[in-house]
């Protein structure tokens, strides 16, 4: 049931009783957008497996699209629907060539067919007709689409899907997304419920997040899982900081990362080449030599979060953390930490990277239980302020030593969420490119001072707690106009005229 003028209900209940996982806040994907690709692209997967479910699969002759609300709006600049194409072509995230995602998918515009699910060759499928960028907005949320298949003598098959942020789906419908998940031995659903865990264990926070984990998988996994999300970041980061040029999608946006990282390291080491290092861990071995005064780290952090955020603009292989439009804020302060903070022993710093990541996906699912991760719910501060806060208390429980107490962690959070409430999200032609790209920079040096206020404050002495910000930042989401959550209808989006080129 659909209307022009419907307010979406709230899909995702304040203080939902999920159990999320680490794993549930960093997911290994595809940019641009956690909600308009990664999500519609699970959603569309989902709906092949329905198929198949239902026995279906091999007789229906037509499957159709049709999105609405914030993924009609921003779904072109967005790419949902390339990774719908792509979903039904039977590529995964994960694992698809990004290299190729242009070619294949002008390929498939262009015969109008595809290979369905990688099974079916020859499936007719013309994306101009096949998917619909619907005017309306569906009452369940801003993000909905829904997926309908045809063939003959067969009763037509159609299943919405909700796409709340970070790449999470939920089918209209269906048991919550965790219904059949064995349940973590803490049950934390607040920063209190941390806190008071962390406080009658006698443990840390990521020795919480990790206990929680064993539930789900093996002490190995969990943390080669963790370290595999750091190599991805890292890979991305040195891919976006190696890349030139300008980006799709018309906007004619230059690169930065590239540039900087020559001239950064040109300045210490009179690197004049492209190729500043033969692969990832040479290249950090030369920025950590680099010069150190307070500018030139400052423009290394802006340099990392550049570097992710342009590789994920163009379709790139980025982590979800916990969105996509803010993937860059979380690798640019642990990349800060890897190279200027952090000792070079590989032990000692892989322990490091995994208690940040641990630390940083508490709090980002903290967020996602007691407000929202998705813009199209709460605007930017539901993605570059939950990603600066996770940063924020990553980067505590790291650095602070004696003084990362849970408390402290958690006051690094709430001062970097503290001062990204109410911002909006308002990406100009849709695209992941302008406010983002540049945010993500902000997000993270927010988040390196929101640690350095921690270190210097009491926690007992601090007037706003971190469930009061969360409480806040719903508060404030709820209040917020519809323009101004994804949708370019608002901002920078309709206040700045720019000219689009042809892609
Ligand atoms: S403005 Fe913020 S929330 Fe909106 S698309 Fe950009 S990064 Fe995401």
């Amino acid at each position: 049931m659909t209307t022009a003028a419907a307010q979406p209900r709230a899909t995702n209940s304040v203080h939902s009783q999920e159990h999320l996982s680490v794993f549930d806040m960093f997911k290994i994907g595809v940019g641009p957008s956690s909600s308009h690709t990664m999500g519609p692209w699970r959603a569309a997967q989902r709906f092949i497996e329905l198929l198949r479910q239902r026995g279906t699969f091999a007789r229906i002759t037509r499957i159709t699209c049709t999105l609405f609300g914030s993924l009609s709006k921003t779904g072109h600049g967005h790419g949902t629907d390339v990774a719908v194409i792509l979903a039904l072509a039977g590529d995964d995230p994960v694992t698809c060539d990004t290299a190729t995602i242009d070619a294949r998918v002008a390929a498939i515009r262009q015969r109008k067919e595809l290979n369905l699910a990688g099974s079916r060759a020859g499936f007719a499928f013309d994306p101009a007709t096949d998917i619909t960028f619907s005017d309306q907005t569906h009452a369940g949320h801003p993000n909905a689409m829904t997926m309908t298949a045809t063939g003959p003598g067969l009763e037509p098959i159609t299943q919405t899907y909700f796409s709340v942020g970070g790449g999470f789906v939920v089918t209209e419908g269906a048991p919550g997304s965790t219904a059949d998940k064995p349940a973590p031995p803490r049950s934390i659903h607040t920063g209190q419920d941390l806190l008071d865990t962390c406080a009658s264990t006698g443990l840390s926070i990521p020795q919480i997040v990790m206990a929680n984990e064993l539930a789900w998988r093996t002490p190995e996994q969990a943390r080669a899982g963790v370290l595999e999300i750091w190599a991805a970041m890292a890979q991305c980061i040195w891919r976006g900081c190696h890349t030139f040029g300008t980006l799709p999608g018309g906007l004619s946006v230059v690169r930065r990362a590239g540039e900087m990282n020559l001239k950064l390291l040109g300045v210490a080491g009179g690197f004049a080449s492209d190729h500043t290092a033969d692969d990832f861990h040479a290249w950090a071995s030369a920025v950590r030599a680099a010069k150190r005064d307070f500018t030139t780290i400052g423009k290394w952090v802006s340099t990392f979060a550049l570097a992710v955020n342009e590789e994920n603009a163009c379709f790139g292989r980025v982590v979800t953390a916990p969105t996509n439009g803010a993937a860059g804020v979380i690798p640019a302060v642990l990349m800060y930490d890897h190279v200027f903070n952090a000792p070079t022993d590989r032990a000692v710093s892989d322990q490091r990277v995994v208690d940040f990541l641990l630390t940083a996906g508490v709090v980002g699912a903290l967020f996602k239980q007691g407000a929202t991760i998705s813009a199209a719910m709460g605007g930017c501060q539901a993605e570059i302020g939950v990603s600066s806060a996770m940063a924020a208390a990553g980067l505590a429980q790291v650095t602070l030593a004696e003084l990362a107490t849970p408390a402290r962690v958690l006051m690094a959070a709430e001062i970097a969420m503290e001062h990204h409430l109410g911002m909006t999200c308002d990406p100009i032609a849709g695209l992941v490119q302008i406010p983002c790209i540049e945010r993500n920079t902000m997000g993270a040096i927010k988040a390196i001072t929101a640690t350095n206020i921690a270190s210097e404050s009491d926690p007992a002495t601090a007037k706003v707690s971190f469930d009061g910000v969360v409480r806040t930042m719903w508060h404030t989401a709820l209040d917020m106009q519809s323009k101004y959550k994804e949708t370019a209808e608002g901002g920078l989006a309709v206040n700045i005229t720019v000219g689009l080129s042809e892609c």
